[in-house]
């Protein structure tokens, strides 16, 4: 089913439709009594970020009929810079989807990553330790190559979805409402994927009295700049310094992506490009210091640290995945593999709703989702500790912090702790 394109009101508006209908995107069809459309779909998911394109793409993979509500552009989703480092069960779930061939082509894998502290440099090799590696592709690819792969299906997609409401989840026919181009849309389902990340609707749609929230919230942020520089080498490097933390990462062997820890009360017009170099400089070992190359900055964000859980990830018919249900600090290159395996086993559960007329996965999905978040959870809250400076760090606390350090690099089981957990643990059956 694919929707044609309405022509909004407005010049704003219009132009945003040819932009859209050019690139091959689809937003509804009009004129119901409303003014607007209904359609009918086994599953809507709601957001057309990294967690709702995969589960889109796997559910048409597996002939189950989906349709995505997405509030932005999608050049305005394309434009969000965000997560590079994917995990073997990741990659295997975007070869599963059919879109890997330009990661296979474009990505970078690596087999380790380098702690730097005290001025040194330390390389835990995940290959040797747990014969696992994980891969550099950045979050903007991976969403640009699960667009492409809807259109190319012809699959639904509602871009600029405004007003998105959730309706009788708890009932058999749950439905999901929404404004496009002054129009009333509505989507009949059996199923809603609330994919719409941290600030979402789907969430805020669950009764605060069915919600259980975990959450952590960190005194700092990272303040991150992509250029079109050459990374300072082939793999990451994470920095404890007395100055805060600093990660020289990167998204291609030409494109960089650094992180330097600031205070929340720092803003981005008060770090011209010069100023972020010469800090990022200070923070690293002597051989990343040297082989840093500097350049404009093509982006240039600060975003806050935060740990998050809302339990159970299931209310009614209504299933969050990904953001909307919990958030890492970026410290351990999580958030966006979690969103990926929430996938996985949602899709699992579903296939085996529509195939065998079976729900008990779909019974089990919060839990089991949630034993693997949970783990993912303790593994960022621990890398963030373990590298940042926190305001409150007393005498004790940095000896803690600098004995964790050596035992890691010291330690053949500490280190094989920490690659077994970055490069991802296995999904559960
Ligand atoms: C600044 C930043 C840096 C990050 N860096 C890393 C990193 O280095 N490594 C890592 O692993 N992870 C990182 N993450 C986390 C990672 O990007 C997320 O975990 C990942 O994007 C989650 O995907 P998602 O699809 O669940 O949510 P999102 O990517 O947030 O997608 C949700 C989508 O839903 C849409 N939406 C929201 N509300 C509505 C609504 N009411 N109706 C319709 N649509 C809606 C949004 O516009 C969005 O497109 C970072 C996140 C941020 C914010």
């Amino acid at each position: 089913m694919v929707d044609s394109m309405p022509i909004p009101a407005g010049r704003k508006a219009r132009r945003r439709a040819v932009a859209n209908r050019r690139a091959g995107y689809t937003v509804p069809d009009q004129k119901n009594e409303g003014g607007g459309r209904t359609m009918r779909v086994q599953v809507a998911i709601v957001g057309a970020g990294p967690a709702g394109l995969l589960l889109g793409q796997l559910l048409a993979k597996a002939g189950i009929d989906a349709a995505i509500l997405e509030q932005r552009t999608a050049d305005y989703v394309l434009g969000r810079i965000r997560a590079g480092v994917l995990e073997q069960t990741t990659v295997e779930l975007l070869e599963e989807a059919g879109v890997a061939t330009r990661l296979h082509r474009e990505g970078l894998v690596h087999d380790g990553i380098h702690l730097c502290f005290d001025g040194t440099r330390h390389r835990i090799d995940f290959r040797e330790l747990v014969g696992k590696t994980v891969t550099v592709y950045g979050q903007t690819e991976i969403t640009r190559d699960l667009m492409h792969a809807r259109v190319a299906i012809g699959a639904p997609t509602v871009y600029e979805a405004e007003q998105v409401s959730l309706h009788d989840l708890d009932s058999a026919s749950p439905r999901v409402r929404y404004a496009s181009g002054g129009n009333v849309g509505q989507i009949e389902c059996d199923f809603v994927a609330g994919c719409d990340g941290f600030h979402g609707v789907s969430r805020q749609s669950i009764p605060s009295s069915m919600l259980r929230v975990f959450e952590r919230v960190y005194p700092f942020g990272w303040l991150g700049v992509l250029s079109d520089t050459p990374p300072v080498a082939p793999e990451l490097v994470y920095a404890n310094h007395p100055r805060g933390f600093a990660l020289c990462s990167m998204r291609s062997t030409t494109r960089s992506r650094h992180y330097v820890q600031v205070p929340l009360s720092e803003r981005v017009e008060d770090w011209p490009d010069d100023r972020f170099w010469d800090e990022l400089r200070s923070r690293v070992d002597s051989d990343s210091a040297s082989a840093l190359v500097t350049g404009p900055s093509i982006e240039k964000s600060i975003a806050p640290l935060r740990s998050f859980v809302a339990e159970p990830m299931r209310y009614g018919r209504l299933f969050l995945a990904g953001d909307a249900a919990h958030i890492v600090p970026p410290t351990g290159a999580k958030g966006l593999n979690l969103a990926a395996s929430d996938v996985h086993y949602l899709t699992r559960a579903l296939v085996r709703h529509y195939r065998q007329n079976d729900d008990a996965l779909l019974n089990g999905y919060s839990a089991r989702c949630l034993r693997r978040i949970w783990r993912a959870e303790r593994f960022s809250w621990w890398m963030t500790s373990l590298l940042h400076r926190f305001p409150d760090t007393d005498a004790f606390g940095a000896r803690i912090q600098q004995a964790d350090l050596d035992y890691l690099v010291g330690s053949r089981a500490a280190a094989a702790s920490l690659a077994e957990n970055y490069v991802g643990l296995p999904f559960e059956d």
